[in-house]
This record gives structure tokens, C-alpha cells and sequence, in this order.
């Protein structure tokens, strides 16, 4: 197949440098070895805890190019980067995406990389599933937050969940194992917990509850959306026997067996509680900026540093330097009397 992009060649440098594989440590001893990286700040959906209907999105000229997104990744997984996500934003509707996803394959095939992956709102699976699958891709995210076609619809806005369901079924069937993200929403679809689970477990599918964390001026007020995942699970054991697993995937959830469907139910709750100690990531904006911590505004521009030189001895010095400023937590909090979200960039800018 062509891949519209070419893999960046060595670059020669001028002076002697030094290999820059020396792995990503922060100053907690956490090793750095997972990147989540956004693609497009774009999307074909506008969920309600997510984006405003009205998104200004940015300029393209402000985005990595997909080179650039290359380049960035290849860097982290030199210094050990084993597992990489994909996100944004919607990352199936940037542009050739496939081409980038074909090239970072390569990392796979020579055993440097362990997993790439991507977490996806479905709408282009029914398209993609089998490239990626072709790709080495072998699990993904897909996030549904209801079973109910017009719920689904005022949830996301422009959303049509016939097509999310034909994505899951092509991406199953090409063999891509899937976990659905679900974010509780306070009346809205806590309702429907129990026949989500019940559905995803029918085929084979983990689920994951997330908590809704106060990211961007949305339009309304989150804590009318906030569930409490401890509330939620209190009221599953009233109706399910839930055993606690050791079972971790490289991301915060936390997981449970759920006997009578004998699939996996985990919670992500950064609100109820903090997962910061374990932390083995970093975050990568469609820009190009590096943020250390999902919940904090510190952050790197490696953007620049790319466009600085065609080498990635920048990079890698400015990749170095922003690790060791990674800091122990986040200190989300969802409060009346807070004006404004804890955070003030959207999920969608940062990459869930
Ligand atoms: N568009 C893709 C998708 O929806 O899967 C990828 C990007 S989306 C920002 C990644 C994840 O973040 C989704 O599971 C979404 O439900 C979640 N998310 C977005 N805004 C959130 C918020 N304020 N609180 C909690 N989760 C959020
Ligand atoms: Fe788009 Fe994902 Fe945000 Fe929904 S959660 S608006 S699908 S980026």
C-alpha cells in the first residue's frame, strides 16, 4: 500500500552527539514509557461534556504535521516509549492518519514499541478497522456513552450510533479487541450502567466508567453532570457481585470481575480518587505541546523544538528537561464556587 509519507531519513549531524536513548525517570522514579498524542483538536462529534457546539478549532498551520507527529513519536520511543496512543480530538477524521499509523507500525515490527493504539469515538471504524488491523493495531478505546439512539444523539450532538455499532462490529471481526469507555453522566445515562455492561460483556468487550473531569469552558456546569463512581459501584453490588482484580492495563483504571456476566468493569476516578502515584504517561498535544500531567498546566513546546532543526537533539534536550519537571498529581476538584474549570483546555486539546 502507499503510504503518502515517508519515515523521516537519519538526519546528519554536524557536531558529535551523544545517542539520546537515555530513558524518560522523573523525579518520583516514575518511568515514562507510555505517550498519548493528539492528532487533530477536530471532530465530527461535539459531546456534551467535551465540547462546546461552537468550537473554535485551530488554525491547521498550528498542528504537527504528520512528519512531525513521526518524527515526535520515534523520539519517545528511542528513549522507551513502549506503548503509544492515539487520540484528539476524533483521531480517525485527520487526514491521512492511516499514513502515519502505517509508519509508526514500523516500531512495532522491530519489537521497540509494544502497543500502538487509539482511543475512538467509532464514527470511522466501519472505514479503518481492517488497515489498522493490518497495521499491528490489536486493541483500541471506542467511547459510547449510551445504547439508546436518541440518547446517543443528544449526548454527542451529531453522533449517529448505528454507525458507531457497525464500526465495533468491522473492528471486531478484523480481530481488534475492544474496551468501551463510558462517561457517567448524572441523570442522563446512569440509567443505563447495568444494560451497558451487560451488552459489552455479551461480546466480549471490557467496559470502563469515567468519571466527568472539569476540562474546558463547555457551556454548562459539570457538577449538574458529575457522578461519584463510588456511588455507582455501591449501587452495581446491590445487583451484581463485583470482585476486585489485580488485572492493570498501562491506563488509571482500576478493575472488578463482574460474576454474573464474568466480563471486566473498570472506574477511572480522578475525582474520587487520585491515581497520580502510579502515573507512567505524558500527554502530547496536536500542537505539539507536551503536558506532564493531565490535570496541570505545565508544559514543553515541542513544536519548536522540532521546526528549530532538522536533527532531534533539541528534542531530545527538551523532552529531557520536561520530564524532570513532571509533578506528583493533579488536583482536580468540581466546585460550585469555582467559576471556572479546574483546567481551562478542553479533553479534546489535551487527548483523553
Ligand atoms: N474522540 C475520541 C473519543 O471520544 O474516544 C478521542 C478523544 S476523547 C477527548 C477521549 C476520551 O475523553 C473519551 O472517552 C471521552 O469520553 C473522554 N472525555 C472527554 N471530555 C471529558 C471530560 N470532561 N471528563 C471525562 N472524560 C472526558
Ligand atoms: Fe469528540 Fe471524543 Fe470529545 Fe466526543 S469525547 S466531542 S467524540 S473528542
Amino acid at each position: 500500500m502507499t503510504v503518502a509519507f515517508a519515515p523521516p531519513a537519519a538526519s546528519t549531524p554536524t557536531s558529535f552527539q551523544p545517542p539520546a536513548t537515555a530513558p524518560l525517570v522523573d523525579p518520583f522514579g516514575r518511568h515514562v514509557n507510555y505517550i498519548r498524542v493528539s492528532v487533530t483538536d477536530r471532530c465530527d462529534f461535539r459531546c456534551v461534556y467535551c465540547m462546546a457546539e461552537d468550537m473554535d478549532f485551530l488554525p491547521k498551520r498550528d498542528l504537527l504535521t504528520l512528519e512531525e507527529l513521526d518524527r515526535l513519536c520515534s523520539a519517545f520511543v528511542a528513549r522507551g516509549t513502549r506503548k503509544i496512543r492515539l487520540t484528539g480530538g476524533e483521531p480517525l477524521v485527520r487526514r491521512n492518519v492511516m499514513g502515519l499509523i502505517r509508519n509508526l507500525s514500523r516500531h512495532l515490527e522491530s519489537g521497540a514499541l509494544q502497543e500502538l493504539t487509539l482511543t475512538t469515538n467509532g464514527s470511522q471504524l466501519a472505514k479503518y478497522a481492517a488497515e489498522l488491523a493490518d497495521c499491528g493495531v490489536r486493541r483500541i478505546n471506542v467511547s459510547m456513552d449510551s445504547l439508546d439512539t436518541d440518547k446517543f444523539r443528544s449526548i454527542t450532538r451529531w453522533g449517529n450510533l448505528s454507525q458507531v455499532l457497525r464500526g465495533i462490529d468491522a473492528a471486531q471481526n478484523a480481530g481488534i479487541a475492544i474496551k468501551i469507555n463510558m462517561v457517567a453522566l448524572k441523570g442522563v445515562n446512569d440509567h443505563e450502567i447495568p444494560g451497558m455492561i451487560e451488552w459489552a460483556h455479551g461480546r466480549g468487550m471490557d467496559l470502563t466508567m469515567i468519571e466527568v473531569m472539569p476540562m474546558g469552558q463547555i457551556g454548562e456546569e459539570r457538577i449538574d453532570q458529575y457522578v461519584p463512581l463510588n456511588q455507582v459501584r455501591a449501587d452495581l453490588m446491590g445487583r451484581y457481585t463485583l470482585t476486585d482484580l489485580a488485572y492493570k492495563t498501562s491506563g488509571p483504571a482500576r478493575y472488578v470481575k463482574v460474576e454474573e456476566t464474568g466480563g471486566r468493569l473498570g472506574f477511572i476516578t480522578p475525582m474520587t480518587h487520585n491515581f497520580c502515584e502510579s502515573c507512567n504517561r505524558v500527554r502530547v498535544t496536536c500542537t505539539g505541546t507536551l503536558y506532564m500531567c493531565l490535570g496541570q498546566d505545565d508544559a514543553a513546546d515541542l513544536r519548536s523544538a522540532l521546526r528549530a532543526s532538522n536533527d532531534d537533539h533539541l528534542l531530545n534536550d527538551t523532552i529531557t528537561a520536561a520530564i524532570a519537571r513532571k509533578p506528583k498529581g493533579h488536583d482536580f476538584i468540581i466546585d460550585r464556587t469555582l467559576a471556572r474549570p479546574a483546567v481551562g483546555r478542553h479533553m479534546s486539546v489535551t487527548g483523553g
